[in-house]
């Protein structure tokens, strides 16, 4: 295959959107979508907060638009996991999809990070997005008058648990360890802990989901004693962490706790490479961010090729 004048890899909101303007741009920007094209969103049942919908838009609907209008303006788009890279060479950036090798001017780096779930490995899958999520801020608004349970006890679980109150008439807040080993920083540990709305369980994880079709309660288990004890609740939200998608890169870009670190904007240590979005960022991860910064790392790419020729 030629070189490319843009590769951009990753096909969420932040992949989508770059294409989008660097497309606009005349770069005509291969997207490499993964093995799950779009990203997190297409777990995503109604996304309320992307502005310009004010009825709101599915979340496969949302990518599907973005697709769609990143291929009219010239990106082409492939269904390849690269796996890969090799950026010795700044003018020739390699990278790879199994035995297959591409050649780019510019890279962009859009992989997202990919929330971490249960895992139990008991079906549990069958209740995303009925009841079983990884974003308060996205689905939150689903369950006013409701109960519900976070998971973990970092600054997420706590900012989320706090965030729910809004909606929910009651939250639950699950932590495996004892209060001592929350990690969450102490003033936000001293808001949960004082909000009337949300209650605290220490040394417990859940260890099975239960409901038909929808999420009706969870297992839990202490973790000191192995007693069993049932939850009702009717939503259940993952604050676990993150996992960037950052291992296809091996040492080729400076990571921080595994999340790529940027250079200015959307730069990084290679002048021809970008990055944007949740592969960057582990404090917003939102839609419209990794949107906003797929379209900082367009204009910047965009403008070191416009420097180069
Ligand atoms: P985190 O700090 O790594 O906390 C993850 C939590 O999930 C821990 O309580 C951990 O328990 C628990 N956990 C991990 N795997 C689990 C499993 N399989 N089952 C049950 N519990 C599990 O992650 P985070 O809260 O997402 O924060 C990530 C980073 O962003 C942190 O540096 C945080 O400070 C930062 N952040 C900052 C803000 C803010 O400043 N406002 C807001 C959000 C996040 P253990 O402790 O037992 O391992």
């Amino acid at each position: 295959m030629e070189k490319q004048k843009l590769i951009i890899v990753g096909s969420g909101p932040s992949g989508f959107t770059a294409a989008i303007y660097a497309a606009r741009a005349g770069l005509a920007p291969l997207v490499f979508e993964g093995s799950n094209p779009g990203g997190q969103l297409m777990g995503t049942s109604e996304v309320e907060n992307f502005p310009g919908f004010p009825d709101g838009i599915l979340g496969a609907q949302l990518m599907a638009n973005m697709r769609t209008q990143a291929q009219k303006f010239g990106a082409k788009t492939e269904m390849k996991v690269i796996d890969r890279v090799d950026f010795d060479d700044a003018e020739n950036l390699k990278l790879f999809s199994g035995s297959e090798e591409f050649v780019a001017e510019s890279v962009i780096i859009a992989t997202g990070a990919s929330a971490r779930w249960l895992n139990l490995g008991k079906g549990e899958e069958k209740f995303w997005g009925k009841g079983y999520t990884a974003c308060a801020t996205c689905d939150g608004a689903f369950f006013r008058g409701k109960t519900v349970a976070v998971i973990g006890g970092g600054d997420t679980a706590c900012e989320e648990a706090h965030f729910l109150t809004r909606f929910a008439d009651k939250v639950f807040q699950i932590y495996r360890g004892p209060q001592e080993k929350m990690r969450a920083s102490l003033p936000m540990q001293q808001r949960v802990q004082d909000h009337e709305k949300i209650e605290l369980i220490f040394n417990k994880t859940v260890t099975e989901l239960r409901g038909e079709p929808i999420l009706k309660s969870v297992e839990l288990t202490d973790t000191a004693t192995g007693e069993t004890s049932e939850l009702e609740l009717d939503g259940l939200f993952m604050a676990i962490g993150h996992d960037p998608n950052t291992k296809f890169l091996g040492d080729s870009l400076e990571l921080e706790k595994n999340y790529i670190r940027p250079v200015g904007a959307a730069g990084t240590k290679i002048p021809s490479v970008f990055v944007a979005g949740d592969v960057v960022d582990f404090r917003y991860q939102q839609a419209i961010t990794a949107a906003g910064h797929g379209c900082q790392a367009a204009m910047d790419a965009e403008h070191y090729l416009g420097n180069k020729s």
